[in-house]
């Protein structure tokens, strides 16, 4: 996996036709491609999310610690963040 490879999963929400008529369905995408299952809870697919994070996260050596100021994601690795460790 490359630095830049970024993940911003997003719960989606649809309609669908089923027998007892419409229902939402949720379904977990990310900008890293990957999809996952469709749900009629909502908190499954949240927890489809919260699942590919950890899989993807950096190690937490290398995460970002001041996301913040650094615009990055908490889960992510951060070149600034990484860097500063060789400095102690
Ligand atoms: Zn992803
Ligand atoms: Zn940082």
């Amino acid at each position: 996996m490359s630095p830049q490879d970024r993940h911003n999963p997003k719960v989606e929400r649809h309609q669908e036709e089923t027998s007892q008529g419409l229902a939402w369905v949720y379904q977990v995408r990310c900008t890293c491609g990957e999809e996952f299952d469709e749900y009629y809870a909502k908190q499954l697919a949240e927890q489809d999310k919260h699942r590919h994070l950890g899989k993807v996260a950096a190690p937490p050596a290398e995460r970002c610690r001041e996301p913040k100021k650094h615009r990055m994601r908490p889960h992510e690795r951060c070149a600034l963040c990484a860097g500063q460790l060789s400095l102690f």
